[in-house]
């Protein structure tokens, strides 16, 4: 029988706070009612905001949450090849574009085409297509001449190769699975491969999720809409699609999701300054893990 594998994907991009630590306690909590695996991966293509310093950091604190995976974390940044080879396959089915646009040039194009310009599910505006036709002539001397590009998924082709409605099962916090239809085309033409990596996050989660074998993929609420375009990538690539569970967000005492930007308190503070693991399991909402001697609050 296959077991049940979920896995914790952080970004070293900031130290842990109380919604990391929701989500890993979450994973492991699920991980070892399913009796399953919990795997680690390190999610840092971003080499501008990932640094070993603060992966150190995550190991640390995940240890002293005492969350422990099995076998060897995965380290994004040491496959780009992995997903340069994924990317390629999207080239040669036709499914992606380079965009040589500027972040200026789809401000412009953006702010001329009104107030009303549609957003996607991150309130982002939505990509013009400002390159989604250029004559090819002119697309392979901008890539001969090494013009700075990244590639989109050009979703009209990509949807209209689907066979019908895409869809995920997502257990909802009462465990209840609930079919879920993908509304990928909310993301416009979504930039698949940045200028300075051959990936993004949407490219490189589908690909591990399948690598590592994941059935249960456990994340927060944010990432909601970002699964119809996983399922969309899924689908393309002729990859498996796991069961997905979104879950409520840890939020500051402003209603707002903690981010280390806005000041949120991070898990090594609440540490320093006297918090257990049993306080933070509290901090989050979970019930103390069995066997605890840590009092119920009052
Ligand atoms: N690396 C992402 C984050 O830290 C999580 C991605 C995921 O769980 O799919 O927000």
């Amino acid at each position: 029988m296959n077991l049940p594998v979920f896995r914790f994907a952080p970004s070293p991009n900031g130290l842990l706070h109380l919604g990391h630590a929701y989500s890993a306690l979450l994973n492991r909590d699920m991980t070892e009612a399913a009796g399953g695996r919990l795997l680690l991966r390190i999610e840092d293509i971003d080499p501008g905001r990932c640094t070993p310093d603060l992966e150190q950091a995550i190991l640390e604190d995940l240890h002293w949450l005492g969350v422990r995976w099995e076998g060897a974390v995965r380290r994004q940044s040491q496959h780009l090849p992995d997903y340069a080879r994924l990317l390629a396959r999207l080239q040669a089915g036709q499914l992606v574009y380079p965009c040589f646009c500027s972040r200026g040039d789809v401000r412009a194009a953006v702010a001329a085409g009104g107030p009303d310009w549609p957003r996607d599910p991150d309130g982002a505006p939505v990509y013009p297509g400002t390159c989604r036709n250029l004559p090819p002539a002119r697309v392979s001397e901008q890539l001969a001449s090494g013009q700075p590009h990244v590639w989109r998924l050009d979703m009209k082709v990509a949807v209209a190769g689907l066979g019908g409605t895409l869809r995920w099962s997502d257990a909802g916090e009462d465990g209840a699975i609930r079919d879920i239809s993908a509304d990928p085309a909310a993301w416009g033409d979504p930039v698949l491969a940045r200028r300075d990596v051959p990936t993004s996050y949407h490219l490189s989660v589908v690909h591990d999720d399948a690598l590592q074998g994941i059935t249960h993929v456990v994340r927060g609420r944010d990432l909601y809409f970002a699964t119809s375009l996983h399922r969309l990538l899924q689908e393309l690539l002729g990859l498996p699609a796991p069961v997905y569970r979104h879950h409520r967000l840890i939020l500051g005492e402003d209603g707002r999701k903690l981010a280390k930007s806005a000041g949120s308190a991070s898990l090594r503070d609440l540490r320093e300054t006297g918090h257990s693991p049993e306080d933070i399991r509290m901090l989050v909402g979970l019930s103390p893990p069995r066997g605890s001697t840590a009092m119920p609050p009052p």
